[in-house]
């Protein structure tokens, strides 16, 4: 079957790696054997995400600098040397295809986030796009293809937002274990902003503060993990559904897809805009959080008794993310406005 999501491809990948026989070249054996240790069962393992550095290398300056030629052409021959003789050999290159596009990004002070960077004419995940090529041409043609989804600024973008996503959740929880004093005071006057319609009682702060609580701590250990992906979805490109900002999908992986909206304007843009993206996403696949029909932020986010009653707005993704950012003070009084109408 099609492979739809990230997990399935990261699974297929890591099989490649573990029953096949790549090149028998001792350098390229070794490389081999940190790339399977890369591919984890339960996610990327940072400790080796040097290996994946050291694959780009190697198909910069083509394997073992025995390859000549254009970059292209360097990367191409380089990745089938790698791959070893030809028994299933498109296989074979397309693992390696796949990781060689595969980044570990890291900021000052060791956090971390994987990116996935396809190339941009893919329609489809590598193994696939590239599994059942039986033509070796037509295979290094697929390989030539080196220019990511996204810019290298794209990337230091998103792994900068997955930063603040984290630092978000992160004050959101310390701010939510507050049982008094004035912090308390605070934090309650925002879960009342976000949260509360005309009938919610002072006994209903209490218990939405515990769920806020939970779920941001969960919030937070996901972004912090090390192990969360962020990827386009390559089956999406072209067709209706990469007009989305982001989503998530039942991977056993922590996986974000982020889609051809994700870097436009929403009621506002940039950075910020991108960590609430990130915060609403990881509400739903943390924290099983809802996205109510007709309740996106666009749309107006304030609880009303009979539209949108607090009962459903504590289950809303984007109440989810709006508070975080007020909590963290990334709002203005203007954007408040625009959310809560
Ligand atoms: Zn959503």
């Amino acid at each position: 079957m099609a492979h739809r999501i990230f997990t399935e491809e990261y699974d297929a990948i890591r099989k490649i790696l573990k029953t096949e026989s790549f090149s028998s070249d001792a350098a390229a054996q070794r490389l081999i054997a940190s790339l399977r240790s890369v591919v984890a069962t339960d996610g990327p393992n940072k400790s080796q995400g040097r290996a994946l550095d050291d694959l780009r290398d190697q198909c910069e300056r083509g394997l073992l600098n025995k390859v000549f030629g254009s970059r292209k052409e360097k990367e191409a021959e380089g990745i089938l040397a790698l791959a070893g003789d030809d028994t299933r050999l498109a296989k074979k290159a397309a693992a390696l295809k796949a990781l060689r596009h595969f980044y570990l990004m890291t900021k000052f002070g060791g956090h971390s986030l994987w990116v996935n960077s396809l190339p941009a004419h893919y329609r489809k995940w590598t193994t696939e796009q590239l599994g059942g090529i039986s033509n070796k041409d037509q295979l290094k043609t697929e390989l030539k293809k080196i220019e990511g989804r996204f810019s290298s600024q794209q990337m230091r973008d998103l792994v900068s937002c997955s930063q603040t996503a984290a630092a978000w959740a992160n004050r959101t929880h310390g701010m939510c274990s507050k049982t008094s004093g004035l912090g308390a005071l605070r934090v309650d006057r925002l879960i009342r902003r976000w949260f509360a319609d005309e009938d919610t009682t002072d006994a209903d702060i209490k218990s939405m503060r515990a769920t806020l609580r939970e779920g941001f701590k969960k919030i937070a250990t996901a972004a912090l993990s090390g192990k969360m992906v962020f990827t386009d979805n390559p089956i999406d490109r072209g067709t209706a559904d990469e007009n989305n900002f982001a989503y998530v999908w039942y991977d056993r992986l922590n996986v974000v897809y982020i889609e051809g909206q994700f870097f436009k304007p929403g009621l506002f843009s940039g950075p910020r805009h991108w960590a609430l993206i990130v915060v609403h996403e990881l509400s739903h696949s943390q924290c099983n959080t809802v996205d109510v029909p007709g309740h996106y932020d666009f749309d107006g986010i304030k609880p009303k008794r009979g539209t949108f009653p607090s009962s459903k707005a504590i289950t809303n993704a984007d109440n989810w993310a709006w508070f975080s950012a007020d909590c963290n003070f990334a709002l203005t009084q203007k954007n408040r406005d625009d959310a809560l109408k």
